[in-house]
């Protein structure tokens, strides 16, 4: 600090100066000398051990100037009192006579330097550097308590923190560990301090730690975030987020490194359920489509020379089964699929669950086709055998699709896609087969796919027409009904078979507004034909399941019987065995709301189906219709012969009456008859034909004996 000499400056220094004196001219003379020297000075003169001690406590002081000695006070008591009162303040003994004795006594008692009284040369630069000085210690002062404070307040973080926290030194010993790291290692601090980090190392991640240690001195790297194992006391894996810093030497060596540890090993369970979720299904724990195509696709790019076979598996009716049984039944249905499917396969198999009722199995480096066919059998054949849920043995079959890679597909999607086209066909050609994809097929798809688009505009065209097919009373040989079925006239495809398009109706949902069209036209030509004298005559209509399965379907039909204004009693609805399988409330429900209203019930096609004659008994059921596929052969089979009588014995002691459906010769008839069969339909008397050569059919037998 260089002195302020001008006194007028506004940089006047300020100084507070205890000046310890009982003269007073020395006092002033004192005071003079420093105000002109250019110190803006403020001043006390105490001559008393108490005076002083009071002006201490009472205000800050830069600086004590104290005379040698007084009557009734000293310098050296007076460098007492200033120690007493714990201030570092500089202290500055000035005398009239100097020896050096006093001076050394007073410098070993605390003074900073000693001045003859009088002597302003050297006066100032003492004062002027002992306030340098003092400002110096102070401020080192500052720093070590603030640097004590960090510590502590370090310290304190340290002991208090959640997170683990440690120092290590340059080999990766423990020096500190706070009690969250020791908690998450279940150790206590003296267990870790002084040993290794790699003491508790997972031994996987050994290599990775040492590797960032050597890094950090290679790189010089200031800090440094990575993820590790450690094993904890009791042998469970921790896994952990480290943050690092890396303290160098000069050889740049690391000295010392601090690390911060979270555990993590929650947010990785976490993330693992969450996996788990999107990867894999819930119901069976097999991988989903989403983790199928992954997987595949990892076969698939490290296929060697031989094919990479892929299978589509659908079970054949198990919408059926969860329908009749309830979804329990159904999801334990799958879970032990799922098992024999796992039991069929080798362990390098990928295994999916793709749909509700669909699997996949990826197997790689196959020898030739024939080992995929192979194992589509062994499936087929550990399907077969009945699964017993709730004591009841359930049959449920499967159907398969096989493509291979890479001449069927090249990807994954397009396997699948193949596969499943193969699938599609294994399934037309009855269940519980299996094909392989070919080309040919996909030709079959894209016609599927063209039908369907039409199909979308049938209606609206106006290409939808209906047939209809007498239903002859055998004992009078008059036709009592007639059977309406569709026909579909597309001007794109051409006239296309009920048996084709109405399954791609269904699935497609089409059927429902298709079906509705065909209810109202056939309720209303029906009316007509009674209108013109064909009275009572019955109007049966093909119903599927989805359309009796629309919670209004009963209101449907009063609103059709409404506006058409036919008498329920002569409207005949022609379900299949499949509906009544179910045995549901809603069916029952259904039925006999049909029923109340008088309209006719019936079973189509039945004994293809598996529903048994006295399942039967619990609906309200009027008729049943004998599928054309036993009447064929009654002639020629006599097993078929036998079920046809048993079925229509059995059907007249539920008091059901029976029709016979696809009559073509004199000799079925003449079977029939003899059964004891009441109606008959077929080619023999009439194919179905459009209303007018239907009516015209109908004039000439409707009241005659004739045929
Ligand atoms: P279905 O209800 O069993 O109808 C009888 C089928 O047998 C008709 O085939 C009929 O033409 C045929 N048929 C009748 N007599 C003989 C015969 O003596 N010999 C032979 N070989 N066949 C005979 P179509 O018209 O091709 O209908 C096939 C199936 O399509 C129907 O079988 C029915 O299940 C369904 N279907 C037809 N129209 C409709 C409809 O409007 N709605 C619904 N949901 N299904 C319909
Ligand atoms: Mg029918
Ligand atoms: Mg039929």
């Amino acid at each position: 600090m260089s002195s302020p000499i001008n006194k007028n400056s506004p940089d006047l220094l300020p100084l507070r100066a205890l000046i310890v004196e009982d003269a007073e001219d020395d006092a002033l003379l004192l005071v003079r000398s420093l105000r002109r020297a250019g110190y803006d000075l403020t001043f006390q003169q105490v001559d008393t051990a108490e005076a002083m001690a009071a002006a201490l406590a009472e205000q800050a002081w830069d600086l004590v100037v104290s005379d040698y000695s007084m009557p009734s006070f000293s310098a050296l008591e007076a460098l007492q009192v200033l120690k007493q009162s714990g201030f570092d303040i500089p202290f500055i003994v000035l005398s009239g006579n100097i020896g050096e004795e006093t001076a050394v006594e007073s410098m070993r008692a605390g003074a900073h330097d000693y001045v003859m009284k009088g002597n302003t040369a050297r006066l100032l630069p003492a004062i002027d550097r002992e306030l340098r000085e003092a400002a110096s210690r102070r401020q080192r002062r500052r720093a070590e308590e603030t640097l004590l404070e960090s510590e502590q307040r370090f310290r304190s973080i340290f002991l208090n923190a959640i997170t683990g926290m440690v120092t290590l030194s340059g080999d990766g010993c423990f020096l500190q560990v706070n009690p969250a790291f020791c908690k998450m290692l279940q150790c206590s601090e003296a267990e870790l301090v002084g040993k290794s980090t790699y003491d508790f190392t997972h031994p996987s991640d050994i290599a990775l730690t040492r590797r960032l240690f050597n890094e950090a001195e290679l790189s010089q790297r200031q800090s440094v975030d990575y993820e590790k194992r450690f094993v904890c006391k009791n042998g469970d894996t921790l896994w952990v987020h480290v943050s690092t810093c890396w303290l160098f030497d000069d050889q740049r060596q690391v000295t010392y490194a601090i690390s911060l540890v979270h555990d993590i090993t929650p947010h990785l369970q976490a993330q693992q359920e969450i996996r788990q979720l999107a990867y894999f299904d819930t119901l069976t724990g097999l991988p989903n489509r989403q983790l199928f195509r992954e997987r595949c696709a990892d076969l698939l790019a490290q296929a060697g020379k031989n094919p990479v076979g892929l299978i589509i598996l659908d079970l054949d009716r198990f919408k059926g089964i969860n329908d009749t049984f309830g979804h329990d039944i159904g999801d334990q249905l799958l879970q032990e699929v799922s098992e024999r499917l796992t039991d069929c396969l080798e362990k390098r198999a990928i295994l999916a669950r793709l749909g509700p009722d669909e699997f996949a199995v990826a197997l790689p480096d196959i020898d030739s086709p024939e080992s995929l066919s192979f194992l589509a059998e062994k499936i087929l054949i550990a399907l077969a055998v009945p699964i017993e849920l709730n004591d009841q043995p359930l049959y449920c079959s499967a159907s398969i699709g096989l493509a291979l890679y890479p001449t069927d597909g090249g990807n994954v999607d397009t396997l699948v896609k193949h596969a499943g086209v193969a699938l599609h066909q294994s399934k037309e050609q009855g269940v519980g087969s299996y094909r392989f994809y070919s080309p040919e097929m996909n030709l079959a798809t894209s016609q599927r796919l063209a039908m369907e688009t039409h199909l979308r505009q049938a209606l609206e065209r106006q290409e939808l027409s209906l047939h209809y097919q007498p239903q002859i009373d055998l004992a009078s040989g008059r036709v009592i009904g007639m059977e309406a079925l569709l026909r579909w006239d597309s001007s794109a495809l051409g006239s296309i078979s009920p048996v084709r398009f109405i399954p791609l109706a269904e699935e497609t949902g089409l059927i429902l507004p298709i079906g509705e069209w065909v209810l109202e036209t056939a309720c209303k030509q029906a009316q007509e034909w009674h209108q013109a004298g064909f009275d009572r005559l019955r109007i049966a209509v093909n119903i599927s399941a989805c359309q009796f399965k629309q919670p209004d379907f009963v209101d449907r039909i009063d609103r059709i019987l409404q506006a058409t204004g036919l008498d329920p009693r002569c409207l005949e609805i022609e379900l299949t065995e499949s509906i009544v399988m179910e045995r549901s409330e809603e069916t029952l429900l259904t039925l006999t709301d049909l029923k109340v209203r008088g309209i006719k019930l019936a079973i189509d096609d039945f004994g293809t189906g598996y529903s048994m004659l006295s399942y039967l008994k619990y609906f309200p059921i009027d008729r049943i219709k004998i599928d054309r596929s036993f009447v064929r052969d009654i002639t020629t089979d006599s097993d078929d012969a036998a079920i046809t009588e048993a079925i229509v014995v059995m059907a007249h002691s539920l008091k059901l009456k029976v029709v016979a459906e696809g009559v073509e010769t004199e000799e079925q008839l003449e079977f029939l008859r003899r059964c004891g069969c009441e109606e008959v339909q077929g080619y023999y008397f009439s194919r179905p034909h459009p209303v007018d050569r239907a009516e015209l059919f109908l004039s000439r037998h409707f009241a005659d004996n004739s045929k």
